[in-house]
């Protein structure tokens, strides 16, 4: 094999293989990947920054072991981009926003030093909506990321920039946060795999807080395969966090290719109905269609207090977020004003000039639903609906193994469409977020396109740590769908 932009296409399994085999080495991957990062970024503008010095001692380490005959893990030496609210030592963690352009992580999170450990190259930090906040990837401080499939159309959010470098073979795989749904969304708008584990299998030790209750770190990859090995490396009981789960961790790609004859699928019928665009509808019903001819149960499910999930997922989150944002005041880390005349100054301006617009939207919303006055009305029922929703959810359960949906009624839409809009871009997140608020892992396959050529994305959801019949029918499905199509960049 020779180093060429073909490389960039691989998959994290194909590349391993030329690895072992010594057809390459994981200097050569790297040397290929920053130059596809060179070609292409200059249009996508998925990346905060780039860990060249990071991904090369890494690459080197790699290279030595395979020189002697050592044992590597599964993703050694595989091109892996993080989402820029995940701190690595050393290493600047913007969250996109200018209250922390200039911060330097002293430390690093747990799924980074899992990646140093299995000596997986970093080789980048991907732009995202301002801490997370958003599902078009324009609440970004520093710059909007665009879709490869089509520059004028946004690549979904808010781990936009992890979705479109998979996309675009800036990395074979990446890191993303999904609140409520920030994982799915790019994966879906962008053609590539992507997964929301159950909350508490990974670790948010070192991920920038935005709702505490709903945040988990999961995997983008060109494949199911991909996103198995890359769910393995960063799983596990951490004692840094007080809500990481202590199971045991499967051997998440033994079982991918198992016969799913006789398994009960659940299509969720409020998800299916009014409102999804017509090729969307028609590529979920193509899936179901396949599922039935690989032998599965497919039937109509309610999950009935869906119509609540959008203003109980925005009424909770906005809580969290003005919670966990009060720590930047100007005081410890991040921006300070320049010249404050007192104390209340120098945290008002901090803020005022750190935050953008969307940041201090929820940070206002959420103060208010936690007022006293209010606490009752919105955050207390809140609470009571996501109850409701969860048990929604385990009656599913009682009849079906895992459940399906479009992971967005609509493909990605263009850039600058609905910025004005926020409650328009709220709504991106209909399909996805209630998986959040019942903590459960679910997956977004790609499973066709719409009549303009932009990617459509099946979404898969699992109850909680069924992860390993979530991803084998995933991978069943993508065999059957053969999705083979990429970008033209
Ligand atoms: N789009 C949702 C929001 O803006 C989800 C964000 C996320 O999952 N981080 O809150």
């Amino acid at each position: 094999m020779t180093v060429g932009s073909e490389i960039s296409n691989l998959t994290a399994g194909e590349l391993k293989k030329a690895l072992f085999k010594k057809e390459i080495s994981a200097k050569e991957i790297l040397d290929n990947t920053y130059k596809r990062i060179d070609q292409v970024e200059d249009k996508i503008q998925a990346l905060n920054c780039l860990t060249k010095e990071l991904a090369y001692k890494t690459a080197k380490k790699v290279d030595e072991k395979i020189k002697n005959g050592e044992k590597l893990s599964p993703l050694a030496g595989i091109p892996m981009i993080m989402k820029d609210n995940i701190c690595i030592k050393d290493t600047k963690t913007t969250a996109s926003s200018k209250i922390l352009e200039n911060f330097v992580s002293p430390y690093d999170a747990t799924v980074s030093k899992k990646l140093k450990d299995n000596l997986v190259p970093i080789v980048a930090k991907a732009n995202l909506d301002e801490f997370a906040m958003g599902s078009s990837n324009e609440n970004s401080a520093f710059k909007a990321v665009k879709n490869p499939w089509n520059l004028n159309k946004v690549p979904g959010g808010s781990s936009g920039g992890s979705g479109a470098a998979v996309a675009s073979g800036e990395s074979t795989v990446s890191l993303g946060s999904d609140t409520g749904g920030s994982i799915r969304l790019p994966a879906s708008y962008c053609g590539v795999v992507g997964m929301k584990p159950t909350y508490g299998r990974v670790s948010r030790f070192g991920l920038l807080a935005f709702a505490s209750s709903l945040d988990q770190i999961g995997p983008f990859g060109r494949c199911v395969e991909d996103v198995a090995l890359t769910l393995q490396a960063i799983s596990g009981y951490d004692p840094s966090d007080s809500t990481s789960l202590n199971k045991e961790v499967p051997d998440y790609s033994a079982n991918l290719n198992k016969d799913i004859s006789g398994m009960k699928i659940g299509f969720i019928s409020e998800l299916l109905s009014n409102g999804v665009q017509p090729e969307v509808k028609e590529s979920v019903e193509n899936a179901i269609k396949l599922y039935e001819n690989l032998g599965a149960k497919v039937e109509e499910v309610s999950i009935p207090h869906n119509k609540y999930a959008i203003a109980t997922y925005y009424i909770l989150a906005m809580s969290e977020a003005s919670s966990n944002l009060a720590r930047y005041d100007g005081v410890k880390y991040g921006h300070r004003t320049d010249n404050p005349q007192n104390a209340i100054e120098m945290y008002t301006n901090s803020r005022e000039e750190g935050f953008g617009e969307e940041v201090k939207r929820r940070i206002m919303i959420g103060t208010y639903s936690l007022s006293s006055g209010y606490y009752d009305a919105y955050y207390k029922k809140a609470q009571q609906v996501r109850r409701l929703i969860q048990e929604d959810f385990d009656k599913a359960w009682n009849n079906f193994d895992l459940l399906i949906s479009p992971t967005c009624p609509n493909t990605a839409f263009d850039l600058n469409s609905k910025t004005e809009d926020p409650l328009s871009m709220y709504l991106m997140d209909i399909c996805t977020i209630t998986a959040n608020l019942a903590g459960v892992p679910a997956l977004s396959l790609p499973c066709g396109l719409d009549n303009d050529g932009m990617p459509i994305g099946l979404q898969i959801i699992g109850p909680a740590l069924g992860e390993e019949s979530l991803l084998n029918a995933a991978y069943k499905l993508e065999q059957e769908i053969n999705f083979d199509k990429k970008p033209n960049i």
